[in-house]
């Protein structure tokens, strides 16, 4: 899927639209946390320790999830994987229409 389309996708299935990030904590290790904007600055709050972190962009994608969420890597593999399903999913009902 081209990125152009990402919106058009977005606003047809009532998704919010996001930027997933992925934070290093020296505390808690790697967390990812879904916000509607990018983070203005290079560093960004730890959720669970309120510590500083560099944060990497992991993209931009459609959430049915209210908005900001994080997940500990540790504590769930289906993080990415869910959202990737659900594009999966949404790919796989447009086929069918
Ligand atoms: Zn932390």
């Amino acid at each position: 899927m081209a990125c152009s389309a990402l919106p058009l996708q977005i606003a047809e299935n009532n998704l919010t639209h996001c930027h997933y990030v992925s934070l290093h904590c020296r505390k808690d290790g790697e967390i990812r946390i879904a916000l509607q904007e990018a983070p203005a600055s290079e560093s960004y709050h730890c959720p669970l320790c309120q510590a500083p972190c560099y944060w990497i962009p992991l993209g931009e994608g459609g959430t049915l999830r209210p908005l900001p969420f994080w997940n500990r890597i540790q504590d769930s593999h289906s993080f990415r994987e869910a959202d990737r399903r659900l594009w999966l999913d949404l790919k796989r009902r447009q086929v069918q229409a």
